[in-house]
């Protein structure tokens, strides 16, 4: 597939993963980073179970990424259901072991954990706040936006509001949550500069591979995935080959539209898997 606009010749890109039980999990992961260097990413990422459940595991998959690629790696880092104390540990550690981008969130409670938050911090302003007062000025502070609006937000303007207090609190830059409506982001762009928040906002990018799980996740993170998407991706039933192509296809002309309307980068929700991702950068940037 080619593309026909002219877009920007040096966005940013990165790419996110999440940190893997097994080890034959493991070594599959440092296979896809190592993939996605072809792309020369800024940085790679690393999520974390709310709660610490996957603390470890997080920040050796990091480490093991950073190591294997030279790429730099963030860990992300919740703050529900962490003590102050868990989180000045781990912060400590990577300062230490020099690390210097952290991306910064709430979490949500996995599911049995109930929705009281034991946490020692209640919002991800919170968590940036206290990494600072810690650390001064030692990471680049990433914190998510949501042009769709947070699922739990009682309306756009109180959404905003909180994310401004997240880049008040010190936030560097942003990185949003998935959509597939350009305008949706482009909106939110301009509502963030009207409130003079300047910090750059990445958008996040999901590659569409399998129907069941994109329903399913999007109907849990509050991104909306749309009817002519979804009624495509139900008509190719189990043909998997269909579904990516078409997939491919309109996630490229998505970031072609984000990036030549000003998206300073892309950031890609990779589920461990290198190629969709890198399909969509090399049609871009053949
Ligand atoms: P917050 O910014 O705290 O917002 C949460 C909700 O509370 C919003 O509705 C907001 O409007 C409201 N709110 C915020 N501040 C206040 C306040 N001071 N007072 C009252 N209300 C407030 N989850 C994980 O568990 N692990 C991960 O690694 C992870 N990585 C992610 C990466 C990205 C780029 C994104 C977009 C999401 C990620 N998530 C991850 C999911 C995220 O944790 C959830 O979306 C969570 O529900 C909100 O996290 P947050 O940091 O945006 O929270």
């Amino acid at each position: 597939m080619t593309t026909s606009a002219v877009i920007p010749s040096s966005p940013t890109v990165s790419f996110e993963f999440f940190p893997t039980k097994t080890e034959e999990g493991a070594a599959k992961l440092l296979a896809t980073a190592q993939k996605l260097t072809a792309a020369n990413p800024e940085f790679f990422s690393v999520t974390y179970g709310a709660g610490g459940s996957t603390r470890d595991r997080t920040r050796n998959s990091v480490y093991n990424i950073r190591e294997t690629t030279s790429v730099p790696t963030a860990p992300h880092l919740s703050c529900v259901g962490d003590s102050k104390e868990d989180i000045r540990t781990l912060l400590t550690r990577y300062q230490q072991d020099g690390i210097q981008r952290i991306v910064a969130l709430r979490g949500d409670l996995p599911s049995g954990m109930g929705r009281f938050n034991s946490g020692d911090l209640q919002y991800a302003n919170e968590l940036v706040e206290f990494i600072r007062s810690e650390t001064g000025d030692h990471f680049h502070i990433e914190v998510a936006a949501y042009p769709e609006v947070h699922p739990q937000a009682h309306s756009m303007e109180v959404d905003l509001q909180n994310f401004e207090r997240k880049v008040k609190a010190g936030a560097s830059s942003a990185i949003t949550q998935y959509f597939f409506n350009a305008d949706s982001y482009f909106y939110f762009i301009e509502r963030c500069r009207g409130l003079g928040i300047e910090i750059p906002i990445l958008p996040g990018i999901m590659p569409i591979t399998n129907f069941t799980k994109l329903a399913r996740f999007s109907d849990g993170c509050g991104a909306e995935l749309p009817r002519w998407i979804r009624k495509q991706l139900e008509a190719y039933g189990d043909d998997s080959a269909s579904i990516r192509q078409f997939g491919e296809e309109v996630i490229t002309r998505l970031c072609e539209r984000l990036l030549t309307g000003g998206a300073p980068g892309l950031h890609f929700y990779t589920l461990n898997q290198a190629e969709p991702s890198l399909k969509i950068w090399n049609n871009l940037y053949p």
